[in-house]
């Protein structure tokens, strides 16, 4: 169906649109699976061209999958077609009459709307399960804390300030040892004969290593997001302009670190708890602010890890003081959101030009 759409297309002519029942006489293994698999693959094949239509620059054509990419159908429930066996832990798919053995995270209860199977690129298969249940809130804690704000940076994953004073969180060791051993594994891999066995073999074990190293960052994500937002009634960010950031150097640790995954953590989770989640403005000084007096340090340098505030004599941690500038924001304390706009995100090291700044008092140095 691709194929012929993509045709057509390069042909400049109509699009045609049929179904996967045309093809079943010559290619009969379409006949082993249900027509709800077939289907979705058509709805989602005439989506992505629409989706082209609609916006060729955000949405390109699309492509073959390659035979090594992650494979997937979905199938839709009707009349009980789909059905999981809890105690005996199978699942049962349509023109799979004798179930699927299982290793199932948890039990459920409701309407199985509809199963997705996949085979990911190490050989493994996962069903994911979309189910429709009255009450998808899971359990809501009281909060300890009215607002905490979160400074995201390159040396600590994150500094977080509430109620209860700040902390630090550090970029998780394991992921330092498993790129490693990924590094190592690609050198190995690049080295085999294509085609061989001992290739496959490298690729296989290299493609696990890559499971483990997303499974591992998501896991991190996940639970600290969670902590945070169980502890907190009001979470306040920065607006990361990540696609900004990563045209600069500091594109691998932050697309390592997973800034913009967390964020997004963050937002739903809000959502789901009934937290109020705040991004402000990515021109909001947050680093440059003296926490204490409010006082705005133009010549705050990306390098500058400790400051010592001019006009009231502070000493700063740059990030601890960041993220005490966001909670304030949390609380909604006013005096400290400034009406002056930074010309530069402060940790784009000579982004763009500088404000020229006659006081030179500012600069930062370390007195503590
Ligand atoms: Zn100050």
């Amino acid at each position: 169906m691709l194929d012929k759409k993509l045709e057509a297309y390069k042909k400049k002519e109509r699009i045609p649109q049929d179904t996967p029942a045309k093809y079943k006489d010559e290619f009969p293994f379409l006949k082993e699976v249900d027509s709800f698999a077939l289907c979705n693959v058509q709805l989602q094949i005439e989506k992505a061209f629409k989706d082209h239509f609609r916006n060729r620059k955000q949405f390109k054509l699309p492509k073959f999958k390659k035979k090594r990419d992650k494979q997937s159908y979905t199938t839709n429930n009707v009349h009980n077609s789909i059905r999981v066996d809890f105690e005996k832990g199978l699942l049962y798919l349509p023109k799979i009459r004798d179930g699927v053995s299982i290793e199932l995270h948890r039990a459920f209860e409701g309407k199985i709307k509809s199963v997705t199977v996949s085979r990911t690129n190490d050989g493994k298969y996962y069903a994911s399960i979309l189910v429709e249940t009255g009450n998808p809130r899971n359990k809501v804690v009281e909060p300890k804390s009215k607002a905490c704000g979160i400074d995201l940076g390159l040396e600590h994953f994150a500094t977080v300030t509430n109620d209860f004073g700040s902390y630090k969180v550090e970029h998780p060791k394991y992921l330092h040892h498993g790129e490693e051993r990924l590094r190592r594994l690609q050198r190995s891999f690049s080295k085999k004969q294509k085609g061989s066995k001992n290739s496959e073999k490298a690729r296989l074990r290299l493609a696990r290593q890559h499971t483990y190293i997303t499974n591992a960052r998501n896991d991190f994500l996940h639970k600290l997001s969670k902590a945070i937002i169980d502890e907190n009634q009001v979470v306040v960010v920065e607006d990361i302009n990540v696609k900004g950031l990563l045209q600069l150097r500091l594109a691998k640790s932050i697309s390592d670190s997973g800034w913009s995954k967390f964020l997004s953590y963050l937002k739903y989770k809000a959502e789901w708890y009934g937290r109020t989640f705040i991004q402000v403005d990515r021109f909001f000084p947050s680093s440059k602010l003296c926490h204490h007096c409010g006082y705005k340090n133009d010549d705050l340098a990306l390098h500058d890890r400790m400051w010592c505030c001019p006009a009231c004599s502070e000493t700063h941690d740059r990030d601890v003081n960041a993220s005490i500038n966001l909670y304030h924001v949390g609380l909604g304390r006013p005096e400290v959101t400034p009406v002056e706009q930074a010309l530069v995100d402060d940790r784009i090291p000579n982004g763009l030009p500088k404000k020229p700044s006659c006081d030179e008092a500012g600069r930062s140095t370390f007195c503590g």
